[in-house]
């Protein structure tokens, strides 16, 4: 038997977090989940301003391919039946996305399936593009040089802070090219927000859970460690490593939170501003995640920014040197016999909500074999 306090000390109260701890308690273990943030929820936390949700670390919708996820997060909180459809703009000019027949209309005037792909496999062919190896070759492969050049270079080179031949082709994967008048940003079966906020998701997992904020675990990291039998890290695994093999890159973003005097600032909640000239990506207007009628609005300018030691690191840079980097820090993780490495920082990995619920599980089931 042991004597230490707790089972499990968890290092992170974001959604890795808070399912594995939720789990964990279900089978009768003891958890300490420590966060450096004056919040839980990691970055879908939530704060209610002017009775509106404010996403406080960006827009985030819920989407999933997963019957057993989308049952899973529907059995802690009722989601609503939001859609996402942002709205890009680029210039003077209005464009849907993602990239479907909307978006080729306004683009080109084409009316029919069969004329869009024309005007797209007419700028294909003018490319000699044969195995692509980078974003841009990647999306110039997938829908030619108009779209390429307005909707994705200037958004992806200020979002990334890299010329797009640098970046990964993955990234533009995500989005998809659709030959119909269908304006969902998703391709998966499910998708909406929770009723009343995120906050009520992450609340509702860590129910009955210790939680410690303002507490960063590098500060008394012996201590921490003293404390419980395994621990689940959902922070840096560079910084875990002390940074043995070099520090992971990651892109950091700052927001810029206001309250408006107006009821309906853009008519969706999210807009996109593709020229690179425009320093923020996106401005967010929460309300209309819940079809908010409040009498004022909140919105939020993304702007991405170089991450440095100081800021938050919100997205992992998965090209080959930081992949290779990462796999050194991995391999140590692997021989690890009571720390749990998950989510995105430790995971270095673009995963979305659904992406990291699901690893959460994977991770549990590993565990505690059931
Ligand atoms: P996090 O939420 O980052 O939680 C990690 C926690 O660990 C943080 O609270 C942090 O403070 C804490 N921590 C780190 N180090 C330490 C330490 N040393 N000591 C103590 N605590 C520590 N996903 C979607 O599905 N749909 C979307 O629309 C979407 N939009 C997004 C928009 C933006 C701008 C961003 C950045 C992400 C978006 N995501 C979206 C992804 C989503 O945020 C993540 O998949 C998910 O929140 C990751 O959960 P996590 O637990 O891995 O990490
Ligand atoms: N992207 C783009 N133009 C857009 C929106 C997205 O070129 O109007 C590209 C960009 O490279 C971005 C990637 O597609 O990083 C993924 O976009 P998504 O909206 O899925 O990103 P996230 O919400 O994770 O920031």
């Amino acid at each position: 038997m042991s004597s230490k306090k707790y089972d499990y000390l968890i290092v992170g109260a974001g959604l890795f977090g808070s399912v594995f701890a939720h789990e964990a308690k279900k089978r009768g273990k003891t958890c300490l989940i420590i966060d450096k943030r004056p919040h839980a929820g990691g970055n879908v936390h939530c704060e209610k301003v002017e009775d509106i949700n404010v996403h406080m670390y960006g827009a985030h919708i819920f989407h999933t391919n997963d019957k057993f996820i989308w049952d899973y997060v529907n059995s802690f909180v009722e989601f609503n039946r939001y859609t996402n459809s942002p709205v890009a703009v680029y210039k003077d000019e209005l464009y849907n996305l993602p990239f479907n027949m909307n978006t080729f209309y306004q683009l080109w005037k084409v009316r029919t399936p069969e004329e869009a792909k024309k005007k797209i496999q007419s700028q294909i062919d003018q490319l000699d593009i044969k195995e692509p190896s980078n974003l841009e070759e990647q999306a110039l492969s997938l829908v030619g040089t108009d779209i390429y050049e307005k909707l994705i270079k200037g958004y992806t080179e200020k979002q990334w802070g890299r010329p797009a031949t640098e970046l990964p082709a993955f990234i533009i994967k995500r989005l998809p090219v659709r030959f119909t008048y269908d304006n969902n940003y998703f391709n998966d079966k499910y998708q909406g927000i929770p009723i009343g906020g995120y906050n009520k998701l992450t609340e509702a997992l860590t129910e009955g859970v210790e939680i410690k904020l303002n507490t960063d675990f590098f500060e008394n990291r012996a201590e921490w460690e003293a404390m419980a039998d395994n621990i689940v890290f959902t922070g840096k695994i560079d910084q875990y490593y002390d940074f043995q093999f070099g520090q992971l890159q990651y892109r950091s973003l700052r927001f810029e939170h206001q309250t408006l005097d107006t009821e309906n600032y853009q008519g969706n909640a999210v807009v996109n501003y593709n020229e690179r000239e425009v320093p923020y990506t996106r401005i967010i207007e929460h309300k209309h995640f819940e079809f908010g009628t409040q009498p004022k609005t909140v919105v939020t300018k993304e702007y991405p920014q170089e991450w440095t030691a100081e800021k938050e690191p919100y997205y992992p840079i998965n090209d080959t040197r930081n992949n290779e980097m990462f796999k050194k820090y991995k391999d140590l993780a692997d021989k690890e016999t009571t720390v749990i490495f998950g989510g995105r920082l430790a995971e270095y990995k673009y995963y979305d909500m659904h992406q990291i619920i699901g690893s959460a599980l994977k991770t549990v089931k590993d565990v505690f074999n059931s």
